[in-house]
């Protein structure tokens, strides 16, 4: 059975507010750039387009259907296609959250995706990050071209541009793009230190083995799912 959307009310504008103010603290974006979103019953909750987020209140957060029709006294932030298209065709997606952060910008600038430089690539899901080919912002082809980047990801790169990442709420959303800042900056040290050696497809399958279970304490596995990493015996 699916879990029951939250509704519209003034707790989600606030965890919404409450990312959207978290992002440039967390290195992750700067100044007005960005936007967040996150899932809820009959749409999602979006930022407004251009406004400073220390400015939010919660009346200033757009709700928007998901045939993309919206409500509210300030117009959506101009990335809505972008939010839009993952609500529509991700069903796991209860958050998204795009920055411009800026390791992830500058390989984005150079059209460069994260390849398995590091294990934790995983961690959106695959074994790269691809990079979404350049549209300009705030068109359905900056959305169609983040969806065939994204493939069955949960974070890429935008040409010229950002990042955007999902997840199933705003705090998996806001970690998955701490995660993949971090594996940005790391790989931009890795290549100027020199060439990095990238694992095998095997290996990163084995590693996305290990990812479906890791952080899940046996009580909260369906009964029958195999726990994939190797636990000592319990004393008692
Ligand atoms: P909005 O202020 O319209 O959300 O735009 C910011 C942005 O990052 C555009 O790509
Ligand atoms: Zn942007």
């Amino acid at each position: 059975m699916s879990k029951a959307l939250p509704p519209d009310d003034a707790v989600l504008r606030q965890a919404v507010i409450d990312a959207a103010q978290a992002m440039n603290g967390l290195g992750i974006n700067q100044g007005k750039s960005g936007n967040v979103s996150a899932r809820c019953d009959g749409g999602f909750l979006i930022t407004p387009s251009g406004v400073p987020y220390e400015d939010l209140t919660p009346d200033a957060i757009v709700f928007m259907t998901l045939e993309g029709r919206y409500r509210g006294t300030l117009v959506p932030s101009s990335e809505w296609r972008m939010h839009l298209s993952i609500y529509q065709e991700r069903p796991a997606a209860g958050a998204v959250v795009h920055t411009h952060a800026p390791f992830c910008t500058a390989l984005a600038c150079l059209r460069e995706r994260i390849p398995a430089f590091h294990y934790m690539v995983a961690v959106a899901g695959g074994t790269s990050i691809e990079v979404a080919d350049y549209a300009t912002f705030g068109t359905g082809a900056l959305s169609d071209a983040m969806m065939a980047a994204l493939g069955p990801r949960r974070a890429c790169l935008l040409a010229n541009h950002g990042m955007i990442a999902f997840g199933a709420d705003l705090k998996s959303a806001l970690g998955l793009t701490v995660e993949v800042e971090s594996l940005a900056r790391q790989y931009w040290h890795v290549r100027m230190m020199g060439t990095p050696i990238i694992l095998d497809e095997a290996e990163m399958a084995e590693v996305l083995r290990r990812f479906a279970t890791y952080g899940r304490q046996p009580k909260d596995l369906a009964p029958g799912t195999p726990q994939a990493l190797e636990f000592p015996a319990k004393l008692d």
